[in-house]
C-alpha cells in the first residue's frame, strides 16, 4: 500500500520531522531519526538494506517566521 506519510533514501523529504525506519522495524528494531524539509532522505545506517523507507512519525511544529 502507498502512503503519502512514507519516504524512500533518495526521495527529498518533505515534512520536517521525525521518522521511523520501516525496514528495521519490520526486523524488531527501533530506528528513529530526524529529518528536515527539503533534504535528500540518506539511507538507513542500521539495517542491512541501503534503500530504506522512512514513516512520518511526528512532524516537528512550524518555526515562526522571524
Ligand atoms: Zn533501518
Amino acid at each position: 500500500m502507498n502512503s503519502s506519510r512514507t519516504w524512500k533514501t533518495g526521495e527529498h523529504c518533505r515534512i520536517s520531522g521525525t521518522y521511523r525506519c520501516l525496514n528495521c522495524r519490520a526486523a524488531g528494531v527501533e530506528t528513529i531519526r530526524e529529518f528536515e524539509a527539503g533534504k535528500v532522505i540518506p539511507m538507513c545506517d542500521v539495517g542491512p538494506d541501503k534503500d530504506a523507507t522512512w514513516r512520518l512519525v511526528r512532524a516537528a511544529p512550524a518555526r515562526a517566521a522571524t
